[in-house]
């Protein structure tokens, strides 16, 4: 079993049948050995795919992303949920994307000096639920033009939509451990 999968058991806490609190290790607290665990099975699945940008939105997708983007070498570029002073006066591309957690939209926002046709841009996550992060991020990168080679998430919870809507987006998805179900304050894994 992952070191992740074994955290997850051991000190996730089920807040509800569809939210599963992470703080300790992933969310909040960060345990290196656990984000080291994860970017090394993002950089096995994903390693041929000639990336150059790794992409995720803020705050929490930026560890395990900037971790991937180091031992690749390339750039990791994070989507803002607010426009700072400094990209006020710069092409934006932007998109909505609902939050599952906050139960907000926020317009997120990158500069366009830093997504182009050239770019093969993996997207990394800490969770999919409805797949919002994850659709907003590759609209983001289409309208660069660039191509989007895969979603690379920590956790997934297989029984919400958001595998499947990448799927239909007719992007590839990985996903380090998938929650088959949280009912009755259990975490279960898909069987593999
Ligand atoms: P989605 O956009 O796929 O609907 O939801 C993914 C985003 O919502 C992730 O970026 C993550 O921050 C947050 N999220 C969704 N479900 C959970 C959950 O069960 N636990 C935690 N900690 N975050 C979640």
């Amino acid at each position: 079993m992952s070191y992740l999968k074994e955290k997850i058991l051991k000190d996730g806490v089920v807040i509800n049948d569809s939210v599963l609190k992470v703080d300790s290790f992933l969310n909040h607290q960060i345990d290196p050995i656990v984000l080291r665990e994860i970017s090394n099975e993002f950089l096995n699945y994903f390693k041929e795919k000639e990336i150059t940008k790794v992409m995720t939105i803020e705050a929490s997708g930026i560890a395990p992303a900037i971790l991937v983007a180091s031992e690749l070498n390339v750039p990791m570029l994070f989507a803002k949920k607010t426009e700072p002073s400094t990209l006020q006066n710069e092409k934006q591309f932007a998109t909505d994307i609902h939050s599952y957690t906050k139960n907000i939209t926020s317009r997120v926002i990158v500069s366009e000096e830093y997504l182009s046709a050239d770019d093969k841009v993996l997207i990394i996550d800490d969770f999919l639920a409805n797949g919002e992060a994850a659709l907003g991020l590759i609209d983001l990168v289409r309208q660069g033009g660039g191509e989007v080679v895969g979603v690379g998430i920590c956790v997934e919870k297989s029984f919400q939509p958001g595998r499947q809507k990448i799927i239909d987006a007719g992007v590839d998805v990985f996903s380090i451990c998938r929650i088959a179900s949280l009912e009755n304050n259990t975490v279960h894994f898909v069987e593999e």
